[in-house]
C-alpha cells in the first residue's frame, strides 16, 4: 500500500481500484504514511503558512432546493436576509484592517435579475481594495453572467460539484438540476480565466466508494486550482435530516489524496471539519490542507446562514480571534500566511 502512495506522490494519478484501496484501508500505519506524504508535499509547495480567506455570507435567499441544504428554498423555518452593499463593504473594511487579502462572497443562488447588483458590488470591492482577491460562490449562472462578474473584478469562483455521479447527484438535488450543467458551469468559469474551485461532500446519503473514486478521477482530470471537500452534516429542517454525518477521517483521507494528485492545489480545511470534531480543522491541515476561511459576516446574521446544524465559529473576525487561530496553528508547527495566496494555473 505504501508503494501506491509513493506512486500517487510521484505520478499524481492512480487506477480506480488503487484509489479505492486507499479509501478502504483500515491499516493505521498506511493512513499515517498517506498523511505524512501529503504534509510533505503541501510544505514543499506552500511551506507551513496557512492562507486565510475572509468569508462574507451575502444572502441566505436561494432559488434552489438541494435536499441537504439548510437554506433551500422550501425551508420555511429560515428567516431570510441579504446584506446591503454598505454591510458588505464594512465587512471588507474590517477584514482588510485585520490583514485579510481575499474576500469570499458566498450566498444562495439568485435569479439573473440581480446579477448586475452583484457586478456593481464586485466593482466597488475591486475599487476599494485593489490588492485583494475577490472570490465568488454564488451557484450556477449563464456564461454571460460569469463573464460580467469577471469583468467587474472577480478573480476566483467556488462551485463544488458535490458528486460527479449522475445518479447520486439526482438523489441529492431537485429535478431539473443536473451534474452535466454544473460541470458545464465549471468549464465556463475556467475558460473565463477564474481560478476555479470544485469539490465534494463526503459521507452524503447514498454515496458509495465507487462514486468517491469517480470524484477523485474527475478532479484529477479537471485540475481546479481550489478543492473544497467537506463532510456531509445533516440539517434538521431538510429531507436528509435523519442521515448520519460523514466522517472527519474519510474527509482527511481525501484531502491527502488530492494533495498528492494535485500538489499545487489550494485545499481549505473546512468549517464542517471543525464542526464535527474540536481538532477537525487541525487534522485537515495535517492531511495537506493549506487554507482556512474565517467568517467576516455580521454577527447578527450568522445563525441565519445555517447550511447544516451546529456550524462551528472560528472567532477569527477580531484581532484576538486571529491571535487565537495563529496560536492554534502553532501547536502543530504552522502559522498564518497573510499573502493573497494565489495558485498557479495548471
Ligand atoms: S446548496 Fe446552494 S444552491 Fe443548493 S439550496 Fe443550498 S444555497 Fe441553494
Amino acid at each position: 500500500m505504501k508503494t501506491l502512495i509513493d506512486t500517487l506522490r510521484h505520478h499524481h494519478e492512480l487506477k480506480p481500484a488503487q484509489y479505492r484501496a486507499l479509501l478502504m484501508t483500515r491499516d493505521s500505519q498506511v493512513v499515517e504514511y498517506l498523511m505524512t506524504q501529503a504534509r510533505e508535499v503541501a510544505q514543499a509547495h506552500y511551506g507551513t503558512g496557512i492562507y486565510l480567506r475572509g468569508l462574507i455570507e451575502l444572502s441566505n435567499m436561494c432559488r434552489n432546493d438541494c435536499l441537504y441544504c439548510g437554506i433551500r428554498r422550501s425551508n420555511r423555518h429560515v428567516s431570510r436576509y441579504t446584506l446591503t452593499r454598505e454591510q458588505v463593504l464594512a465587512c471588507c473594511e474590517q477584514g482588510y484592517k485585520l490583514g485579510f487579502r481575499t474576500f469570499v462572497l458566498q450566498g444562495g443562488e439568485w435569479g439573473e435579475e440581480r446579477s448586475q447588483w452583484i457586478a456593481d458590488l464586485v466593482s466597488d470591492i475591486r475599487r476599494g481594495w485593489p490588492d485583494c482577491a475577490i472570490t465568488l460562490s454564488l451557484g450556477e449562472h449563464p456564461r454571460e453572467t460569469y463573464a460580467m462578474w469577471r469583468e467587474a473584478g472577480a478573480n476566483r469562483y467556488l462551485l463544488r460539484h458535490e458528486t460527479h455521479n449522475e445518479r447520486l447527484y439526482g438523489l441529492l438535488h431537485p429535478r431539473g438540476m443536473t451534474i452535466g450543467h454544473r460541470l458545464q458551469c465549471l468549464e465556463w468559469l475556467k475558460e473565463l480565466g477564474y481560478q476555479v474551485g470544485a469539490g465534494i461532500m463526503v459521507g452524503s446519503p447514498f454515496q458509495s466508494l465507487a462514486s468517491m473514486v469517480e470524484d477523485i478521477q474527475y478532479l484529477v482530470q479537471f485540475k481546479p486550482q481550489m478543492i473544497g471537500i467537506g463532510p456531509f452534516i445533516p440539517q434538521h429542517d431538510t429531507p436528509l435530516a435523519r442521515f448520519p454525518a460523514g466522517s472527519v477521517d474519510m474527509t482527511a483521507r481525501l484531502y491527502a489524496i488530492m494533495r498528492l494528485a494535485l500538489p499545487w492545489s489550494l485545499i481549505p480545511s473546512t468549517t464542517a471539519m471543525a464542526t464535527l470534531s474540536p481538532d477537525g480543522r487541525l487534522r485537515g491541515i495535517l492531511a495537506g490542507a493549506n487554507v482556512v476561511m474565517p467568517n467576516l459576516s455580521p454577527e447578527d446574521h450568522r445563525k441565519q446562514y445555517a447550511l447544516y446544524d451546529n456550524k462551528a465559529a472560528l472567532g477569527a473576525e477580531s484581532a484576538q480571534g486571529i491571535q487565537a487561530l495563529d496560536n492554534e496553528l502553532s501547536t502543530i508547527g504552522y502559522h498564518i500566511d497573510w499573502s493573497r495566496g494565489d495558485s498557479p494555473n495548471w
